[in-house]
């Protein structure tokens, strides 16, 4: 075991704060990674808040993160697909039971042992829970690690990490996208990744945004017409028209204004996991057949295909690089939805 520096929250009302963790040494089949970058997730905040404290309670201290990108430092005497100074990423996961018939299908996330990157259960005894990548380096299993792209800004990469792959998974399960009317709810850090990987696959994208001040980035992130959702006309003009939609809101709102623009037989797909539930009016569904669906993260084999995409599509998040020092600012500014548009942790901060 070693420690080293991470930041961690004691509480719910508590800020984030420097702190020292255990590491466990790298087991055989382990890699261990400096981190050099960690994307913040609107996940860390729920999590850091416990405001999902009826489905996934949190432990404290918590460190969060999980959209990781760093460089293998070492890797135990088993692994076969690292070697030290390999460019890596790990998301969410960090382990599972490898056995589970999700595991079989390349389902790890919903594997019912699956070990979460923070926040569940440590296996190895390391910690009470495992500690996520608001952190000097981690810990994982190789399985668990992705190779990242040399050609891509590191900065970028690693929010891709969940929020690219959370929104390049059920675009990929929809089906064939080219020519399709798509649209995006909520333009944060999964919305303008949904925006850009659906441009990528040929849709053609209609963004819906509580703000304003966004319309001029989402144009230029690759959509095709701006909705401000509290602006009557364009929200009727649409009605019945879209093959898919995907929302991305991280707090309560109604989502039977979205289901009425549904063409016949479209599909909602819920990738934001606001804390309180959602009504859902069933005539919205009823007519015109619709489909509403959730959706969480991707495989491990499918996040290695989201990364190779993004590499040779030369896609990253459009990031605001931040010291960890200001990440209690950055989680406030995430409440005011005023992130332009994901928080991309400097872990060269961490040593100063
Ligand atoms: P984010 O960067 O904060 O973006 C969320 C966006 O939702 C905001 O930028 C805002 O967009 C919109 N929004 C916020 N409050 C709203 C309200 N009251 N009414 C209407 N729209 C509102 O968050 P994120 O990191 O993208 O995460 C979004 C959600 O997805 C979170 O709940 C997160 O926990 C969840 N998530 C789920 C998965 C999964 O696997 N399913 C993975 C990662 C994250 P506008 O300003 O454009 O309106
Ligand atoms: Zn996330």
């Amino acid at each position: 075991m070693y420690n080293a520096k991470a930041y961690s929250a004691a509480g719910a009302t508590a800020p984030l704060a420097a702190t020292r963790i255990p590491r466990r040494a790298a087991t055989p089949h382990d890699v261990q990674i400096e981190i050099l970058f960690c994307g913040i997730c609107h996940s860390d905040l729920h999590a850091v808040r416990d405001e999902w404290y009826s489905v996934m309670p949190t432990v404290y201290p918590i460190v969060p993160g999980h959209e990781i990108v760093g460089r293998v430092t070492a890797v135990g005497s088993e692994v076969s697909r690292f070697q030290p100074g390999d460019l890596v990423g790990v998301g969410c996961m960090v382990d599972s039971d490898h056995s589970c018939p999700s595991c079989r299908d390349n389902l790890e996330q919903f594997c019912p042992d699956a070990v979460f990157t923070y926040n569940t259960p440590d296996r190895h005894g390391t910690a009470p829970v495992t500690y996520g990548g608001y952190s000097e380096s981690i810990v994982a299993d190789e399985r668990f690690v992705l190779k990242v792209p040399e050609n891509l800004e590191l900065a970028g990469v690693a929010p891709l990490l969940c929020a690219g792959i959370t929104t390049y998974s059920p675009i990929r399960r929809w089906g064939d996208i080219q020519g399709k009317k798509v649209g995006v709810v909520g333009l944060g850090g999964l919305g303008h990744m949904g925006v850009k990987l659906a441009r990528a696959f040929g849709a053609r994208v209609v963004v819906f945004t509580t703000s304003p001040s966004k319309r001029d980035d989402a144009l230029r992130l690759g959509a095709q017409e701006v909705v401000v959702s509290t602006d009557p006309e364009p929200m009727q003009r649409h009605a019945g028209s879209f093959d898919f939609i995907l929302d991305t809101v991280s707090a309560e709102h109604d989502i039977n204004a979205y289901l009425q623009m549904l063409a016949v037989d479209g599909e909602m797909t819920l990738v934001g996991a606001p804390a309180k539930p959602l009504q859902v009016s069933a005539f919205a569904l009823l007519f015109g057949r619709k489909r509403l669906s959730g959706s969480l993260i991707g495989g491990i084999r499918e996040t290695q295909e989201m990364l190779d995409f993004c590499g040779a599509h030369n896609i990253t998040a459009d990031v605001e690089v931040i010291p960890i020092q200001k990440v209690n600012e950055a989680y406030e500014r995430l409440t005011r939805s005023d992130v332009k548009y994901r928080f991309s942790i400097d872990m060269a901060s961490l040593k100063g």
